[in-house]
């Protein structure tokens, strides 16, 4: 069976960015909105040797346009996460720590799922000051990547297969 590894995260993070790169498809849809991508898009992906499914999601868009994360969260989504061996989290190192992140940090705490915690857009950027607030989020490391660059790419899926 080949792991399968799940990218989640608020809506223009560049889920689906990192998606097309890891599976070199353009499967899922990459928007200069919020939102589009609503559904799960799956796709294979290779490291070396060794082949993973990647799952993309459409993110943590509400639904009604209020409530909690726990409403809020796509049911795809959270079918994503629980068919998921990992997950790849993804934040906005441009955008910074919002507070969608720390509710879907909490709902990964509560699932108790493995996941690897990624700030992307990080290209052009010194490590450290920028990406510090994200540690407040309790998920450990942070690993910088550029999605758009293919900068850290590589090591994030090495991080999330060494979890397994
Ligand atoms: P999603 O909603 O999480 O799937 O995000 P998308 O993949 O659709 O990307 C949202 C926006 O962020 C798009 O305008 C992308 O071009 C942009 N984006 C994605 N990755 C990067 C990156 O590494 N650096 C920068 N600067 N922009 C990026
Ligand atoms: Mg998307």
């Amino acid at each position: 069976m080949k792991p399968v590894l799940a990218l989640v995260g608020r809506p223009n993070v560049g889920k689906s960015t990192l998606f097309n790169r890891l599976t070199k498809s353009r499967d899922a849809i990459v928007a200069d909105y919020a939102g589009l991508t609503r559904d799960r898009h799956y796709g294979q992906g290779r490291l070396g040797n060794r082949e993973y499914i990647v799952i993309d999601t459409g993110g943590f868009e509400p639904e009604a346009g209020e409530g909690s994360i726990f409403r809020e969260m796509a049911k795809q989504t959270r079918q994503a996460i629980a068919e998921a061996d990992a997950v790849i989290f993804v934040v906005d190192a441009r955008g910074g720590l919002s507070g969608q992140d720390h509710d879907i940090a909490k709902e990964l705490r509560r699932l108790g799922k493995t996941c690897v915690l990624v700030a992307n857009k990080a290209e052009g950027m010194t490590e450290g000051a920028q990406l510090a607030e994200f540690y407040e989020l309790g998920l450990g490391e942070v690993v910088p990547v550029s999605a758009a660059h293919g900068q850290g790419v590589r090591s994030m899926v090495e991080a999330a297969l060494d979890t397994l």
